[in-house]
């Protein structure tokens, strides 16, 4: 193998150790966003809960301003039937005022149920005012646990940075692009091996994506330091030390 596919593969390593290094940045990370966002889910049904009380007491408060009104016209027909000239008469306001006394009943009565409402509401208020308490203790606990474990991760994604940058000289740059753009297709493997199913019958495979390479090219592997791309997924392939003998 030549210096430049001596490199290539030297960086692989080093671009694999990032992605793996990356990978357990993010998961760490994710543990605490995951409690953060249980602790929002907490905090916003609790905000819908007491919206949701806000409302009801709006309504309790226009029922209780429309049975205000009522006892105030139950009042004025009393008066009037103190007044009534006649049995008739008389009547016919004792029937106003039943009227009005069982709507009034009726408006209490929905009081009541809203007056219920609102306690349920705000009993559940107090449970999630609970749950969110625990819930920002814990974020705090996962945030302060994993504090020391990102910083660290952190400080190893830009040593093996360095690495690779190191790693990447003596790599001709627009070998080193077309080594980005297979990482980046290929999840970090821009390098590909090759397999020998059947060493007697020379069959030579792409460990990248297992399709038969010829022995033309497996030969030009063995005697030059060019770059050859799996004709079928496009990997930098090369050989390992098992062919060089
Ligand atoms: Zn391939």
């Amino acid at each position: 193998m030549g210096p430049v596919l001596e490199s290539l593969v030297k960086l692989q390593d080093v671009e694999n150790q990032l992605k793996g290094t990356r990978a357990r940045l993010s998961r760490t990370k994710r543990v605490v966003t995951l409690q953060e966002n249980q602790l929002r889910s907490l905090v916003n049904s609790l905000e819908e809960k007491q919206h949701e009380i806000k409302l009801l007491r709006a309504e309790i408060d226009s029922q209780n301003l429309e049975l205000k009104s009522r006892d105030s016209s139950l009042e004025k027909y009393r008066e009037a039937l103190n007044l009534a000239k006649n049995n008739k008469e008389y009547a016919a306001i004792l029937t106003e005022i039943n009227l009005n006394k069982a709507d009034n009943s009726k408006i209490e009565n929905k009081m009541l149920e809203l007056m219920k409402a609102v306690e349920e509401q705000e009993a559940s208020c107090a449970e999630i005012e609970k749950q969110i308490q625990a819930q920002q203790a814990k974020v705090d606990e996962v945030k302060n646990d994993s504090k020391d474990k990102i910083s660290e991760i952190e400080k190893k994604i830009e040593e093996i940075e360095l690495e690779w940058k190191a790693a990447s000289k003596g790599i001709p740059a627009e070998i080193l692009l077309l080594f980005q753009r297979l990482s980046d297709t290929y999840d970090g493997e821009a390098i590909a091996g090759v397999d020998r199913n059947n060493p007697r019958r020379k069959v030579y495979t792409c460990s990248g994506c297992y399709m038969t390479l010829t022995n033309e090219a497996v030969n030009k592997l063995l005697t030059t330091d060019e770059v050859f791309q799996c004709p079928s997924c496009s990997r930098i392939v090369v050989l390992d030390e098992s062919f060089e003998h």
